[in-house]
């Protein structure tokens, strides 16, 4: 067990009230203890956040960037321990740790290049009328357990750099790497810019209820989402909303099947499937279906499964205990309804993360493909978020189209040809923030994305998702006598 893990509070590390044990999911062994914060402690940490405010808002964007690049730098020198911890906590392989980690850095590197715009809206002898975006405020950054650092990079690079100060909540389930983050920072920001806070289910609640709080940018499920709006509701906090997915992707017939097959199968299973834009539905036209299954089959059998911290592993257990019981309960809903497992299905000698000897196992769930499943059934209407596909032939690319479109998300989906423009037309038709052709899951940070319907509101990344946290300010000078020159920028 890792031990020592404080929260963040005006650059200081704080004990909490009491602490909780954080579990390994792939033996359920204590990988670490983390704060509770109190009711207190939050007001601490809003207050801090708050008395920041007026020297980080007023520092210039210029030097606000070296801050969002330095952070980069202290994070990614901490690789090696932080992937470990990282493992631990999350389950994923020690690679894909890794690449979290480094992708963080990237993401800050990515955001720091870009700038705010100024609106010049009158430079007359008369008047002068400037509009510039400034900083929100305090902002409560909510992250989920699937990217752990990940989706908070989404969140405080362009939150910082837009000159708000952060007070940073992860999931329950997976504090511990954001804790260490926030002590490696507390000798890179200047005090009460950004805290970290840890705690149990009251501790989101309590922020987005918060009104020291000026904005919420949450990251997870759309039920929770909507438990953060009407939290928010009673101050008017703003809210951005990133949440839950059921992505299709639609393979023409035209493909090639041996080539798309890998791409589809990570586009679906990588992070073991718990990625908000991963493949969730894969509608297949029925001139390849059976090949396509088969090549998915074969190639599932190639990756290892396994503890994230064993060599050559590279998908690792589900999460945590709920998420665990929540994805068996879709595979034993499809197996009393009658569905054929392609490959997987529910485990037969496991059962609540146990096996028949009461042996903990962790929380391992098979690779399963499910083999045209009902359109109603619950496999294909839910978000499973594990590592869980259901395969669905199609006739008629209309009908494709239609049953894509169909339910309450649309944050991803993709169109997979060997003609491009075939693709395209489908593809722009596709009721989604992104839509990507014959890729998946490619994002940056210069791109915006964004949840169609119930998979959110607000952006995130690029030039649109750092406007999420400003606000306009416009500044009118009616002139008389020597004209005012620009006022000074911050
Ligand atoms: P979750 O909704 O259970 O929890 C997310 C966070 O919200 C956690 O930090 C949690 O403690 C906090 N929280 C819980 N209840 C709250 C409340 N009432 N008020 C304020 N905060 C509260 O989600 P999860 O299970 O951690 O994550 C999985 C979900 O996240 C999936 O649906 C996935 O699709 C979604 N997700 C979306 C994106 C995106 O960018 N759209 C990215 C990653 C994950």
């Amino acid at each position: 067990m890792t031990t020592g893990f404080t929260m963040t509070i005006a650059g200081e590390a704080v004990e909490g009230a009491s602490t909780y044990d954080v579990l390994d999911p792939a033996d359920e062994a204590i990988a670490g203890r983390a704060p509770v914060c109190s009711p207190e402690q939050l007001d601490q940490a809003v207050a801090a956040a708050r008395a920041a405010l007026p020297g980080w808002s007023t520092t210039p964007f210029e030097e606000r960037r070296g801050f969002v690049l330095a952070v980069a730098d202290a994070v990614e020198a901490q690789l090696e321990p932080l992937k470990h911890l990282l493992t631990r906590e999350q389950g994923k392989s020690l690679d894909d740790a890794a690449g979290e980690i480094l992708g963080f850095g990237y993401w800050l590197r990515g955001t720091a290049a870009l700038s705010l715009p100024e609106t010049v809206n009158e430079d007359s002898a008369e008047r002068l009328s400037v509009t510039r975006r400034i900083p929100v405020g305090v902002v409560g950054a909510i992250v989920p357990w699937n990217y752990p650092l990940g989706n908070a990079g989404f969140k405080l690079a362009p939150a910082l750099l837009a000159g708000n100060t952060v007070v940073w909540k992860p999931s329950p389930f997976t504090p511990l790497v954001s804790l260490r983050v926030g002590a490696i920072l507390r000798d890179v920001l200047p005090p009460g810019v950004l805290n970290v806070v840890s705690g149990d289910a009251a501790l989101g609640p309590r922020m987005t209820a918060h009104p020291g709080i000026d904005m919420i940018s949450y990251t997870g499920s759309t039920r929770t989402g909507r438990q953060v709006m009407a939290g928010a509701a009673p101050t008017l906090t703003r809210v951005t909303l990133e949440l839950g997915g059921n992505d299709p992707a639609i393979v023409l017939p035209d493909v090639d099947v041996e080539a798309v097959a890998e791409k589809l199968f990570w586009g679906a299973f990588a992070n073991n499937g718990q990625v908000c834009l991963a493949i969730k539905r894969l509608y297949i036209h029925r001139d390849v279906y059976e090949p396509l299954k088969r090549a998915l089959v074969d190639y599932a059998a190639t990756v290892r499964t396994g503890p994230g911290t064993e060599a050559g592993v590279r998908l690792g257990p589900v999460q945590n205990r709920p998420q665990y019981d929540r994805v068996l309960g879709l595979l034993h809903d499809s197996q009393d309804h009658g569905h054929t497992f392609a490959l997987g299905g529910p485990p037969r000698n496991q059962h609540q993360g146990r096996n028949a000897n009461g042996d903990r196992t962790g929380y391992f769930v098979p690779l399963t493909l499910v083999d045209n499943p009902p359109e109603d059934s619950r496999i294909v209407q839910e978000e499973q978020f594990g590592p869980v596909l259901p395969l669905l032939p199609f006739d008629d690319i209309e009908d494709a189209v239609t049953r894509a479109n169909a339910g309450e998300y649309g944050l991803g989906a993709s169109v997979w040809s060997a003609d491009q423009e075939a693709a395209l037309a489908v593809g722009q038709r596709l009721d989604a923030g992104t839509v990507w052709i014959n890729e998946v899951q490619h994002l940056t940070p210069d791109v915006t994305f964004a949840g169609h319907k119930q998979s959110g509101f607000g952006s995130e990344s690029g030039s649109e998702g750092l406007l999420e946290f400003t606000t306009p300010r416009t500044i009118t000078v009616r002139r008389g006598g020597a004209p005012t020159a620009l006022l000074p920028t911050t």
